[in-house]
């Protein structure tokens, strides 16, 4: 029997397709940056298929990459080579919630917004928050160790998990799904799973953490004269908040810009335009006088010449709507035309002079190329995006992506910052890590995809460099 068919019986009728039309969604990801082929998709819908499906591919030596919801950015989800995929997507139930525990265990194609909405039934909250979280999973997730918007306060998802159902590349099962916060009995294996991308198993379930449902949240936003004020008004306002602050968002002016021209039913709620703005959050108790202690400090941030004009929203559908002006800027810097894009870390302290420097760094190489920097300031997280000088695609603009890239993260390592804040390596970056972390470093990855996966069947290519003998 073909291995084909083998994986095939492994899965059952309704397991698998082969037909061209339903496969297309999977081999195209959402940038339209990489592009790939299958000749079989998966789609099991228990851990046993998994384990049969890998054991297979094992003994037989047949390459697969796993695939969640295929919102991924750096294109590690999709078959570049022709491998097999799997999808997770029939792994799709909540197996429990365990409300007093304050844990919901859930099967790795669960949307996030899925595992959200079941733990908010019962009032509680799991905080991951992302854009696309309507199609994202939760072992896609976990696989990526996504960040988002609350990082600041619950941390990124290695943070939020307290139990993993892997399936190993030979197919064997490693049931590690513990409700346990403390648990110190030898290596923490879960954690090598988690932001490893598809590359040492296939993760089947999880247990997560959950938190109490805030009563009360407090969402403003603050023109700024300059990024340095932005972190002043940071430290200041966790001080005042006693460490509530949920989002620290940072943008520019013309991504509020581009966010009102482009984004139906978006306005700018200030009356004075400002070069930076600020949307902050924070969370807690109805009754623990936030609200009172962040527009004092907020007030006093004004009064000090720290920040300039602010609106703080008075009901829940305005914080939509000025959550609504951060979360748009992607979309609408697309809609604009061509941009480069980096999704960069340093010390939060300097994301001020990594700026300074960076900027006139990428504008010396294309000149007119408009910043957008934005995003998690809270977190030393920016994504640094540049618009193309003018309005519309530009090849011309694309074609210096390679040499911006490598300038930016070069300025990158300079400041001790990362190349990968929450995206991963995936395809895009595999061919720069070795340039950005030690040889040392890369000979550990390299060791523990060995020890894993030794046949090199998952995800090959992506997230661990090769060693190049020189
Ligand atoms: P996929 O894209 O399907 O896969 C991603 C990687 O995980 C691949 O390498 C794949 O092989 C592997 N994988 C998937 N499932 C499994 C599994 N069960 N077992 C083993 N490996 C697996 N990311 C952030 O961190 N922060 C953001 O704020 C953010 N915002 C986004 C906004 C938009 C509009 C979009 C399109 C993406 C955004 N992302 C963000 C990126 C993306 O949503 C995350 O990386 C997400 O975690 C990927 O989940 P997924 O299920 O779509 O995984
Ligand atoms: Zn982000």
């Amino acid at each position: 029997m073909s291995t084909l068919d083998r994986l095939k019986d492994a899965v059952g009728a309704r397991g698998f397709t082969q037909d061209p039309a339903q496969i297309a969604p999977h081999l195209e990801e959402w940038r339209s940056k990489y592009r790939g082929t299958t000749p079989l998709l998966l789609k099991p819908a228990t851990t046993a298929e998994v384990s049969a499906i890998l054991s297979i591919c094992h003994q037989t030596r047949t390459p697969i990459v796993t695939q969640g919801g295929n919102t991924g950015l750096v294109g590690g989800q999709i078959p570049l080579h022709g491998e097999v995929l799997l999808s997770t997507s029939r792994l799709s139930k909540v197996r429990a919630l365990d409300a007093s525990g304050m844990t919901l265990t859930a099967e790795a194609g669960v949307t996030l917004a899925g595992v959200r909405q079941a733990a908010a039934e019962k009032d509680l909250l799991f905080p991951l928050s992302l854009a696309s979280e309507g199609s994202c999973t939760i072992g896609g997730n976990i696989a990526t160790n996504a960040g988002g918007t609350h990082v600041l306060r619950y941390g990124m998802t290695r943070a939020l998990v307290l139990g993993l159902e892997v399936v190993q590349a030979n197919g064997v099962v490693l049931d590690m799904l513990r409700a346990l916060h403390k648990d110190n009995t030898g290596y923490d294996i879960k954690q090598l799973f988690i932001g490893s991308e598809g590359t040492l198993g296939v993760i089947t379930a999880a247990t997560l953490r959950l938190f109490p449902m805030p009563d009360a949240a407090v969402v403003g936003l603050v023109a700024m004269p300059s990024p340095d004020a932005a972190v002043t008004l940071l430290g200041r306002m966790q001080a005042a908040t006693g460490g509530m602050l949920s989002a620290f968002e940072l943008m520019p002016r013309l991504a509020l810009e581009l966010v009102t021209r482009h984004i139906a039913g978006t306005r700018d709620p200030l009356a004075e335009p400002a070069p930076w703005y600020v949307l902050m959050e924070a969370t807690g108790g109805r009754d623990t006088g936030l609200a009172a202690s962040f527009e004092t400090a907020l007030g006093a941030a004004i009064e000090d010449g720290i920040a300039g004009n602010a609106v703080v929203a008075t009901s829940q559908a305005q914080a939509a709507e000025l959550w609504k002006l951060r979360e748009s800027i992607s979309e609408a810097q697309k809609r604009e035309g061509a941009s480069i894009k980096h999704d960069i870390s340093v010390p939060v302290a300097a994301i001020p002079a990594f700026l300074k420097k960076a900027v006139p760094a990428v504008q010396a190489i294309v000149p007119g190329a408009r910043p957008v920097s934005f995003g998690h300031l809270g977190d030393g997280n920016l994504h640094f995006n540049f618009n193309a000088p003018r309005a519309g695609d530009d090849p011309a603009f694309l074609a210096q992506w390679d040499e911006v890239q490598l300038c930016v993260h070069d300025l990158v390592k300079e400041f001790a910052g990362s190349i990968s804040a929450e995206h991963g390596i995936g395809a895009m970056k595999v061919s720069s890590l070795p340039r950005y972390k030690s040889h040392a470093e890369l000979d550990a990855m390299r060791a523990l995809k060995a020890a894993f996966d030794p046949a090199g069947i998952l995800n090959p290519g992506k997230t661990v460099p090769p060693v190049v003998r020189l």
